[in-house]
């Protein structure tokens, strides 16, 4: 199966919002191949695993590796219901994506989340810079269907 950048966003998104259901921050990620056929999802699980680093691109990466084989994430697509972390850059840059699309951006994020359910944690580094002159380069494209991912991320806002 193939996917165009919008219905695999939506696909990260669906997952952002399974990563809720299950009591997780509300982050999810899609692998697509180079030619565009999906290859793996995952939510985030930083609760359910009780690992503050099972960030949803981070347990992509890894589920996908074990699943698929190192090479199958070379030159890979990642897209990600919310702006990869600084640590979740790096990993997916020494996995071998070579190209990330991200719906809602890291300031949303902290406007939304940054204070009480984060307890007022912030990596504010952007995507992009975090990769700014890789070599290989790694192309960084967002926002994508922001609207539809902010609406999951103010559903996981505790209640006033
Ligand atoms: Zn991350």
């Amino acid at each position: 199966m193939t996917l165009d950048d919008t219905t695999a966003m939506q696909r990260a998104i669906a997952a952002s919002r399974r990563a809720l259901a299950a009591g997780n921050r509300p982050y999810g990620a899609v692998l697509l191949s180079p030619e565009g056929r999906l290859l793996h999802e995952a939510c985030n699980r930083q609760e359910t695993d009780a690992d503050d680093t099972a960030h949803a691109e981070l347990v992509l990466v890894r589920e996908a590796q074990a699943r698929l084989g190192r090479d199958a994430l070379r030159g890979a697509t990642v897209f990600a219901s919310g702006e990869p972390c600084a640590m979740c850059a790096g990993a997916m840059f020494w996995a071998g994506v070579r190209r990330i699309v991200w719906a809602a951006s890291n300031p949303l994020m902290a406007e939304l989340l940054g204070g009480e359910l984060l307890g007022g944690e912030l990596l504010p580094a952007r995507c992009a810079d975090v990769l700014a002159g890789s070599r290989p380069p790694v192309l960084v494209e967002g926002p994508l269907l922001e609207r539809e991912a902010a609406e999951v991320l103010r559903q996981a806002r505790p209640a006033p």
